[in-house]
């Protein structure tokens, strides 16, 4: 992937262009939305503007398989280079909108261009949390989510030999402790959680995961945070945790969430509720501007709640939604929610409704100590979520059984010898 220069950048002016459809922000929505308007027939003008110097990618290797050296570019592209092009899609790289404005239905560029949409959709995805620790600016400490952020990290991760702190035990950070333990390096990780993993699974399965990273060598520091990176001669050399543990570090990874990119459509009078909030047909409260992704608080049409998804399959789904809807079609996104996740040799998929999880029965068919299961999360008698470690095509069932909503007997859900269809 080239640092595309971006020859598409019109220089300030108002545009006395044909309005079309603009997508703002450059990552997996606004990719899945531009192919999904040229496939479903759409003709007219689509312009993507993103603010990173990079052609559309996509994150989930970047912590993983990019980072570890095993995957190259092509592994970040949902579209080559040529599509953009080729399907006469304009696209603005490296240069942000700065505001939208939906009465004169316009969209402001950092360079003070204005461009005309008749539709448009906010594919702004989500920045790294920061939290202002003391030390948190000296050089050698990162947050997690550009591709340049995994080409620095793999430069100091290759050959091993770092000392790596770690602050934060969900996903993200999880996963570059697997890759960069992997790659030789002393990884100490510190999370507010008593186990990695447990708000998103519960404290059992957020186990599986743990053992397998401390088999690996990763020592924790649970439940603490930073209470200061210290530094010598502005590069960091330590943390110490707030329970006053000095950890020694080349590299401090602050992986603690995201926040979701709303300061266009807030400042442009748009509903915020954690996220843009959106119908089911993704739609904000300004006609013919749209949400989609990271960003995009959802109200789901089975749970009859909004939830914002900060997954990879959710990018796709509602890119493809948001496109539809832009084009008057009928689309809802009422996908079930998927993610997945790959550490050390634990390859994870997961289905369902986490909100739905907090109070149901945990049902485990397999067997956790050789890490080979699947986990059910029953709510009155109907799977909720499920999700398979180490064992594969298993995920069209565990969706027909969330979908189906039939009631499981649990004992026969735990048996390996029952076939789902008998489920
Ligand atoms: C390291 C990493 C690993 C991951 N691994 C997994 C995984 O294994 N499984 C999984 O399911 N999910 C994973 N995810 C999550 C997944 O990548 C996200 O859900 C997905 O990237 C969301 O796509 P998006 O296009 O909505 O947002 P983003 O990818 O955040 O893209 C939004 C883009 O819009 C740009 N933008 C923001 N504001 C503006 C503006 N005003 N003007 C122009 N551009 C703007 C942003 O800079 C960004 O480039 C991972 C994420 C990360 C960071």
């Amino acid at each position: 992937m080239s640092q595309t220069p971006s020859p598409a950048v019109p220089a300030a002016s108002t545009q006395e262009q044909e309005p079309g459809i603009i997508i703002i922000g450059g990552g997996l929505t606004a990719a899945t939305a531009a192919e999904t308007l040229r496939k479903e027939g759409w003709d007219g003008p689509v312009t993507i503007v993103a603010d990173e110097a990079e052609i559309p990618y996509q994150r989930p290797p970047l912590s993983k398989g990019f980072l570890a050296g095993k995957e190259g570019e092509d592994a970040l592209l949902p579209l080559p280079a040529t599509w953009y092009p080729e399907n006469n899609v304009t696209l603005m790289t490296g240069i942000a909108a700065t505001a939208l404005n939906p009465q004169s239905h316009t969209v402001t560029l950092a360079n003070g261009t204005t461009l005309p949409y008749t539709k448009v959709l906010l594919a702004t995805g989500a920045a790294p949390r920061r939290i202002p620790f003391p030390g948190v600016d000296l050089e050698g400490v990162y947050t997690f989510r550009a591709k340049a952020d995994s080409v620095a990290l793999k430069e100091l991760f290759t050959g091993g030999g770092k000392n790596v702190a770690l602050i934060g035990s969900g996903w993200i950070g999880m996963e570059i402790a697997a890759t960069a333990t992997e790659l030789g390096n002393k990884v100490v990780l510190m999370g507010l959680e008593e186990v990695p993993l447990s708000a998103a699974i519960g404290a059992q399965l957020g186990t599986v995961f743990t053992d397998r990273h401390k088999e690996a060598g990763v020592r924790f520091e649970l439940p603490a945070s930073a209470a200061e990176i210290l530094g010598t001669d502005g590069h960091v050399s330590s943390v110490l945790t707030t329970t006053g543990v000095t950890i020694p570090a080349d590299v401090v990874i602050v992986a603690v969430g995201v926040v979701p990119n709303i300061a266009l459509a807030q400042d442009a009078g748009l509903t915020i509720n954690n996220g843009i909030e959106v119908d089911a047909a993704l739609r904000t409260s300004a006609p013919d501007v749209f949400a989609a992704g990271d960003v995009a608080n959802a109200l789901h049409p089975v749970t009859g709640t909004h939830a914002r998804s900060e997954h990879w399959a959710n990018a796709i789904a509602s890119g493809k939604v948001a496109a539809k809807s832009m084009l008057g079609k009928d689309a809802a996104l009422d996908d079930i929610p998927y993610f997945y996740t790959d550490q050390f040799d634990l390859g994870m998929e997961y289905s369902g409704f986490g909100a739905l999880t907090k109070d149901a029965e945990l049902v485990i068919r397999g067997d956790l100590a050789k890490r080979e299961f699947i986990a059910f999360w029953v709510l009155d008698g109907r799977v909720v979520a499920g999700m398979n470690v180490n064992i594969w095509d298993v995920q069209d069932a565990i969706k027909d059984l969330i979908s189906s909503r039939r009631t499981v007997d649990t004992a026969a859900l735990a048996d390996p010898q029952t076939p789902f269809e008998r489920l």
